[in-house]
């Protein structure tokens, strides 16, 4: 009796801690797109895959940490300066990019597809891999809209913490996909989790891809409500911002006509990131040599 009465005293402790150890992964979990990927591929296809399970590194574009008074980010600039990613773009005018990371969904890209036509906005999307492959034709149609297509690695890993090989295929196999769909190579990155350090960006920089973050983060991704992602999008917007959401979520996809026009109303005007970049004010260029952050975003919260 007395056993197994301490059995079950046991059981139930164990039983708790793992509870405990899964809540903490669920609430404390800093990547952006956390459990994103997986939910992006479940809604593509069954497929297997995407690091969901693997709980990386913090947003990379805290509040003034990396990338203070929206200057475009230099990391790790004492070592080497020459490496360079955008959270924002200094622009002269009212000019912002918005940016839907982890699909195609089969059922919500296409929704997003037509509000963004009823509007004229042309934004960026940057893609799984994998997902584009189940889904080539809702690529093919964002493209052909004038959209811009970016790479989001093939199924969402770290990126930091792959080999130099692993790292190149990551990046190759969605170009590719990307370029079957669309007829383009992609021109730019958006890390996963943000994840970057030197050693990678060195090989972005090598394939000819610019390194693309975030200035304005809703964190759509923990299915605040629709109301709310569009409160921190409009709250955090601003000329040169790069917004950061994901087309994958019911409620990012419901806040968007709202969001879109509070946007237009207060007279933005939307671009794609490489027509943002390429807006780079020749002011800022001339006065930003001196590095935003000597730290990798990485290792910052
Ligand atoms: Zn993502």
């Amino acid at each position: 009796m007395k056993t197994i009465f301490v059995v079950r005293l046991f059981l139930t402790l164990l039983f708790t801690t793992v509870a405990l150890s899964a809540q903490d992964q669920g609430v404390s979990s800093p990547a952006p797109s956390n459990g994103v990927a997986a939910s992006a591929v479940a809604s593509v296809s069954p497929a297997p895959v995407v690091a969901a399970s693997t709980n990386p590194v913090s947003s990379p574009c805290p509040q003034g940490m990396v990338c203070p008074h929206d200057e475009k980010m230099v990391l790790p600039s004492d070592i080497h300066p020459t490496l360079k990613s955008y959270c924002s773009v200094p622009v002269d005018g009212p000019y912002i990019a918005m940016s839907f990371d982890d699909g195609p969904s089969a059922t919500l890209t296409p929704r997003l597809l037509d509000l963004l036509k009823q509007r004229g906005i042309k934004v960026t999307f940057f893609v799984i891999g994998q997902n584009v492959e189940h889904a080539p034709e809702i690529v093919a149609r964002a493209a052909a809209e004038g959209h811009e297509i970016g790479n989001h690695t093939w199924d969402h890993p770290v990126l930091t913490k792959l080999s130099d090989a692993r790292v190149q295929e990551e990046i190759n196999k969605t170009s590719e996909a990307i370029f079957s769909a669309t007829g383009k190579k992609p021109v730019l990155l958006r890390p996963p989790y943000g994840a970057m350090n030197p050693r990678v960006h060195r090989i972005v920089d090598q394939d000819g891809m610019k390194v693309i973050l975030w200035s304005v983060d809703p964190n759509d991704w923990k299915r605040p409500g629709s109301a709310v992602v569009e409160r921190r999008i409009l709250a955090g917007a601003k000329p040169g911002a790069i917004i950061l959401s994901h087309d994958i979520h019911p409620g990012t996809i419901e806040a968007m006509p709202a969001t879109l026009d509070a946007l237009l109303a207060k007279g933005y005007k939307f671009v794609t990131v490489s027509e943002l970049i390429a807006m780079e004010s020749q002011h800022s260029k001339a006065t930003t040599t001196t590095p935003a952050s000597s730290t990798a975003p990485t290792t910052k919260k």
